[in-house]
């Protein structure tokens, strides 16, 4: 399938995949979700800490195929810092991107923009979507156990 990628659209991805960023577990990360896409083989752990409500320290470890981890380390380069909102935003661009609705020059989604000609291969699209599914989840739960405290 990767060979039927855009050239471009296909170089970023691989570089993903072969050198990812930000992988690694955290010890002691206030936020862990565990997920996998069993209908590829994926597998994918999210960690990361919160200052406030931003995410920081993001890591992923995981395996699988090249779009499901390359797509974990784009996501992370974007997660980094982000605002709970801004995470939620920019999980929908690409919720929405994978239905087929194109981004727009206010959208800066970074190299998650390669994965644009993923949505061609529906069976694709839970690879790449395993890590923001995975993130929104972490996300919701932290803020509702956050919530159940006050
Ligand atoms: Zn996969």
């Amino acid at each position: 399938m990767m060979e039927q990628l855009d050239g471009l659209y296909r170089e970023v991805i691989l570089d993903h995949f072969k050198n990812p960023r930000n992988s690694g577990a955290l010890t002691d990360a206030a936020i862990r979700e565990e997920g996998s896409n069993p209908l590829c083989g994926d597998e994918m752990i999210f960690f990361a800490n919160v200052d406030g409500d931003r995410l920081t320290d993001v890591r992923f470890t995981g395996k699988g195929c090249a779009i499901s981890q390359a797509t974990a380390s784009m996501l992370s380069e974007q997660l980094e810092g982000k605002t709970f909102d801004d995470v939620a935003r920019l999980i929908n661009r690409m919720k929405a991107l994978m239905q087929g609705q194109d981004l727009d020059a206010s959208d800066d989604v970074g190299d998650l923009e390669s994965l644009a000609g993923v949505r061609k291969f529906p069976v694709r699209i839970k690879c790449a979507a395993l890590s923001w599914n995975l993130v929104e989840q972490a996300v919701q739960q932290y803020r509702e156990d956050a919530n159940g405290r006050h």
